[in-house]
């Protein structure tokens, strides 16, 4: 609770206009208040804002040799940014975030082999996820910015800019050069990407930073013997857990394929006979076995009525038994917006199933 939150009902309560179940909250408020001030003598708790002080401050944390480096750091981590109310906007501007984000640090040497394996991660993902649209935005600095919106170290940054440059180009990566809008410390890649719909994303973005491993006193003793500073490169390569579900829900229009799909597959019998469940059970076991989110429909509802409810969840894969299937030891197969494709023999189906989430194909 926001402190002006608080001062708010706690002049209600004195001035009696709060109800009686207000006050005997605020009571209860106020007493867990008192406890954690307590507890707030011995250690403070924070909620973390972004993952890079803290990987700044695990490089630090002990002697690095130029033998330590490349060093990366990876985390899927938790971070928390008070966004004003009018700006939340469903997964893709939330309040709690999970960042798929890495620094690595790195000397100049390594540098264009490190930031070229990070640009290789971003197309692999692309691949992946079917994203066949996408552009990559370099952002470099301004000479009239130097020293307000940008690090006062003009040399620094024509040579980074000149690095990131090469890379790009020698990978043959398509991207667009913006001048004037790099980060305050180095200059930026931000990947957009278009959904299978059409529309824009930022969902990635890579920065080169050599200012602030400075400022946190980061360094390694190289081969001379001598002191020095890291690059850091800042890569989150699906951007924040849950912009990035958004934008798979708005890619697929809400179809996931089979290895994404939230509700894989789901059996179902044609009535609630006995045997037909008899047969049905073993095959969801199998399914489940093999780590497939399946779930049974084996209910006496109408079978229409069945299958309208799962196409209307977009379950990917339905499994459909009726006396004849179950006589012939096989399944009939129903897609998702790909409607009925048949009977097929079991096993020839749930290997099928198996292979296609392995292969994420499908
Ligand atoms: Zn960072």
């Amino acid at each position: 609770m926001r402190t002006e939150d608080f001062s708010t009902i706690e002049q209600a309560v004195k001035t009696s206009t709060a109800p009686a179940e207000i006050v005997a909250a605020f009571n209860e408020l106020t007493a867990t208040r008192a406890q954690l001030n307590k507890l707030g003598e011995a250690e403070s708790y924070y909620l973390k804002a972004m993952n890079c002080p803290h990987h700044h401050r695990i490089f630090a944390a002990e002697p690095r040799s130029y033998r330590d480096l490349p060093l990366r750091l990876a985390e899927y981590g938790c971070c928390y940014r008070y966004e004003q109310s009018g700006e939340l906007f469903g997964l893709m501007r939330v309040r709690s975030l999970n960042m798929n984000d890495a620094h690595i640090y790195c000397t100049e040497d390594q540098f264009a082999a490190e930031f070229r394996a990070v640009n290789d991660m971003y197309l692999k993902y692309f691949k992946i996820f079917g994203l066949e649209k996408y552009q990559m935005r370099f952002s470099t600095h301004s000479k009239e910015g130097l020293g307000k919106k940008y690090v006062d170290e003009p040399a620094l940054w024509l040579k980074t800019e000149d690095m990131v440059r090469r890379v790009l180009q020698e990978s043959g990566i398509n991207y667009v050069e913006v001048a004037n809008e790099a980060a305050f410390y180095g200059p930026k890649i931000d990947v957009q990407v278009w959904s299978a719909i059409g529309r824009e994303f930022t969902i990635a973005t890579n920065q080169v930073d050599f200012a602030v491993p400075a400022k946190f006193g980061l360094t390694y003793r190289d081969k001379d013997n001598s002191n020095k500073t890291p690059l850091c490169i800042h890569r989150a390569p699906l951007g924040t857990h849950e912009r990035f579900i958004g934008f798979l829900i708005e890619h697929y229009a809400g179809n996931f394929p089979l290895w994404l799909a939230p509700d894989q597959v789901r059996v179902m019998t044609l009535n609630d006979d006995a045997a037909l469940i008899n047969y049905a059970q073993p095959i969801v076991n199998e399914l489940r076995a093999n780590m497939v989110r399946v779930d049974a429909d084996f209910s006496a509802t109408p079978f229409k009525a069945k299958i309208a409810d799962a196409e209307k969840l977009r379950v990917h894969t339905m499994l459909i038994i009726g006396g004849k299937d179950m006589e012939a030891d096989a399944v009939s197969v129903r897609l998702h917006h790909g409607g009925p494709q048949g009977a097929k023999p079991k096993a020839e189906v749930v290997a099928d199933i198996l292979a296609k989430i392995r292969e994420r194909r499908g």
